[in-house]
């Protein structure tokens, strides 16, 4: 065991504030990290202040942070992945059964053994796992991601989260050149979203109740911009849409998506409204639609990913920030007022 410089929030109502925490000493198969730069996600802030407490409730003193870029400085006698000075990544998963129905079609995010970056029960040091606003992370090689050479680090790190959970669907769901894809909400998810179905070939058309964000949109691979409150505007893309993805997490109602959606089109949710959305079922019924969620993506998908933005140039647009301003980060970014992701410089903690 070792000590390692962090920032942990001590209680729900509680800023987050430099700490220590204990890190493991790598076994044969781990990789210890120093991280270089954490994104900041929703969940960090959910889990800090504890919003999700139903579901997983948080355990004090927490650190958050799962968009983890950093160089690896020591490795187990057995890895095999990765050498001294490689950067890697490391997004929400740090262990899992290896076993499960999930895990034997690589995808580890639905394991029900799965271990996340923080807030899990941590079965090496007991109590429960450490994120990335830390100095360093220890990690099982198999969790480990290559970073490709060419990307900057700042702006790969919140591929890690953001990147795969809008990857991954659009993936899913065939979104190509001659298909024509949604995207709902121009946030961390969002841009990301529009990135990648540009890239992968689709007509995009992003969809905003702000119309200070269409000039982004274009600028981010959009076709076309459609502000959603606009009654004609929605109702000139009737049917149309091969693949919609949702990225907002505040109530909003899916059935003026879902009437857009052409024969067997389908709309999938990557944010999570608090409160169950109403869905019209003849929206379904006519044109055998349907609606879908999807979670992250597992490792193997995580490395394509990463690799297909490394061919591509992609990484997330992002604010730098030091590890002293995350707790107006986390204001700012509940105000939306971000483009469109924070990036922690983790070297800043070295001033604590
Ligand atoms: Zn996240
Ligand atoms: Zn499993």
């Amino acid at each position: 065991m070792y000590k390692a410089k962090a920032y942990s929030a001590a209680g729900a109502s509680s800023l987050l504030a430099s700490d220590t925490i204990n890190r493991r000493e790598s076994t044969a198969t781990d990789v210890q990290i120093e991280i270089l730069f954490c994104g900041i996600c929703h969940s960090d802030l959910h889990t800090a202040r504890n919003e999700w407490a139903d579901v997983m409730p948080t355990v004090y003193p927490v650190v958050p942070g799962h968009e983890i870029v950093g160089k690896v400085t020591e490795v187990g006698a057995a890895v095999t992945k990765y050498k001294l000075g490689d950067i890697v990544g490391v997004g929400c998963l740090v262990d899992s059964d290896h076993t499960c129905p999930s895990c034997q079609v690589d995808m580890e995010q639905f394991c029900p053994e799965g271990v996340f970056t923080y807030n899990s029960p941590d079965k090496h040091l007991g109590g429960v796992t450490f994120g990335g606003y830390s100095e360093s992370i220890v990690v099982d090689e198999s969790f480990v991601l290559n970073v490709p050479a060419n990307l900057d680090l700042a702006g790969v790190a919140p591929l890690l989260c953001a990147g795969i959970t809008t990857y991954s669907p659009l993936r899913h769901w065939g979104v190509a050149e001659g298909k024509k894809v949604g995207v709902v909400g121009i946030g961390g998810l969002g841009h990301m979203g529009v990135k990648f179905a540009r890239a992968f070939g689709a007509h995009v058309v992003v969809f905003t109740t702000s119309p200070s964000k269409i000039e982004d949109a274009l600028r981010l691979g959009a076709h076309e911009v459609v502000n959603s409150r606009n009654a004609d505007e929605m109702a000139a893309h009737v049917g149309s849409f091969d693949f919609i993805l949702d990225t907002v997490s505040a109530d909003h109602d899916i059935n003026a998506y879902i009437n857009l959606l052409g024969m067997d089109g389908n709309l999938t949710l990557v944010g999570a409204p608090e409160k169950p959305l109403p869905v019209s079922a003849f929206g379904l019924l006519f044109g055998r639609k349907s609606l879908s969620g999807s979670l992250i993506g597992g490792i193997a998908e995580t490395q394509e990913m990463l690799d297909f933005c490394g061919e591509h140039g992609i990484t997330a647009d992002v604010e730098v920030i030091r590890i002293q301003q995350v707790n107006e980060a986390y204001e700012r970014m509940l105000r939306s007022d971000v483009k469109y992701r924070f990036s922690i410089d983790m070297a800043s903690l070295k001033d604590e």
